[in-house]
């Protein structure tokens, strides 16, 4: 079984979907392995490094595509809705695309490789149970999502992290706040606490308050009824307006108050909810830093603008949305990881064995035999609603 590793074409990505390291074991299972040239260069691991690890380094990305039975990608079509398109007329029936999918934005992206008649898998739909702990790509790219907050945060601010005692006077340490602490949020709270801030959190998730406090923040209790805020899949549920608002009232004293805010609350597929609004912003100190983390879906920061600066009222609001891409080295390792064990779960006797039985195969398969399989993103995007039948107005028939 042959597995081919394109480079990435969406713009500004550095990631690779297969690293060295993850060549080496698969090939201890007998899986060969195809990789364009300079896929990993942008992420610091050059061709020489695969072919070293026994990788068959080619300089087409066709080659690739017509060579492999399985081809690993960091960002699909769905996740490269322009230039992915060149990749449409290279796969083929019967081949097995894994890699980033967002199939819950839009159906299109899916359809279209469904049509070419492969199976794709799309990482993120990974069930969130701990056997595919080690596969899943959204813990392991939100890990270096709140360590990048901080930094670019760290980077923006006028001020110094730390609290100092020099000659020169006292420097007080940096008020951080983080919104949302899941994965990516507790990374930055940690992040934060090693660079020497005074850290607050608070997550929609009473739950989470006990790992907050591990890591040295103060966790803010809200009084509200949050009701069951938390499905069986450990996602935060959409919650109503009126529950947001309330809370927007009760966050804006924490806002005020910090020098960063950190906003990771994002509801997979849906729009994020808006906890910090212009009022909000107006009230925090110039100078001040945001980084949102949910910008891709219309941010957390009521004046974000996805991947852009904007300064308002002497407040820096960041809305960066690949930040995973900016520390290519790292991210491409775990995510890697991540393919490489889910590759090998699919595998069996060095063959693709697609057992339907099994939650990780069934729940991540988004496409075969030419359609869109997957039972929630087919809910999502009525492709079970039947059409509705032509009423033919009485008298009108010819
Ligand atoms: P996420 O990216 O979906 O959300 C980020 C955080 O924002 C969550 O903690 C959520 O509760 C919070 N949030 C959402 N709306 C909010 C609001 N209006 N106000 C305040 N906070 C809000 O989450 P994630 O980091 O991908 O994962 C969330 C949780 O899922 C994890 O902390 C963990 O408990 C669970 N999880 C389990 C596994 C596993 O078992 N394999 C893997 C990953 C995550």
């Amino acid at each position: 079984m042959i597995v081919g590793v394109p480079k990435e074409t969406f713009p500004g990505e550095r990631r690779v979907a297969l690293v060295p390291a993850a060549v080496a074991a698969l090939k201890g299972k007998g899986l060969e392995v195809v990789v364009e040239a300079a896929a990993g260069a942008a992420a610091g691991f050059p061709d020489a490094e695969y072919d070293e690890k026994g990788a068959k380094v080619v300089s087409g990305r066709a080659e690739v595509f017509s060579m492999a039975d399985v081809v690993c990608q960091v960002r699909t079509l769905g996740a490269n809705p322009v230039n992915g398109r060149d990749d449409l007329e290279l796969i083929r029936t019967g081949q097995v695309v894994i890699g980033l999918a967002e199939p819950l934005s839009d159906v299109a992206p899916s359809r279209a490789i469904a049509e070419r008649g492969a199976v794709l898998f799309a990482m993120e739909l990974m069930p969130r149970i701990s056997r595919a702990q080690t596969m899943d790509v959204l813990s392991s790219q939100a890990t270096i999502q709140g360590y990048k907050a901080v930094l670019m945060a760290a980077d923006h601010l006028p001020k110094m992290f730390m609290m100092m005692m020099t000659a020169a006077g006292t420097i007080s340490a940096a008020h951080v706040f983080v919104i949302g602490a899941g994965v990516a949020g507790l990374q930055a709270i940690a992040t934060a606490r090693r660079l020497g801030g005074v850290v607050h959190a608070y997550d929609l998730r009473p739950a989470v308050k006990g790992e907050v406090q591990s890591l040295g923040a103060k966790f803010l209790e809200i009084e509200l009824e949050a009701g069951d805020s938390q499905d069986k899949g450990g996602y935060a549920k959409a919650m109503d307006d009126s529950f947001i608002r309330k809370q927007q009232q009760m966050m804006s004293t924490a806002v005020a108050g910090s020098d960063i805010v950190i906003t990771t609350a994002a509801v997979p597929g849906k729009k994020s909810p808006v906890l910090v609004t212009a009022e909000m912003v107006a009230g925090m100190k110039p100078g001040s830093v945001i980084v949102d983390l949910a910008a891709e879906r219309g941010g957390n920061c009521e004046l974000t603008k996805a991947d852009e600066t904007v300064i308002e009222h002497g407040v820096t609001i960041l809305g960066p949305t690949n930040l995973p891409a900016e520390v290519p080295y790292h991210a491409s390792q775990m995510y890697a990881r991540n393919v490489q064990t889910f590759l090998l779960h699919l595998v069996k006797d060095g063959e693709l064995q697609l057992d339907m039985d099994d939650e990780i195969t069934e729940q991540t398969m988004l496409t075969r035999d030419g359609e869109v399989v997957h039972r929630r993103v087919r809910e999502i995007f009525g492709l079970d609603t039947p059409e509705p039948t032509e009423v033919v107005a009485e008298g009108s028939a010819d």
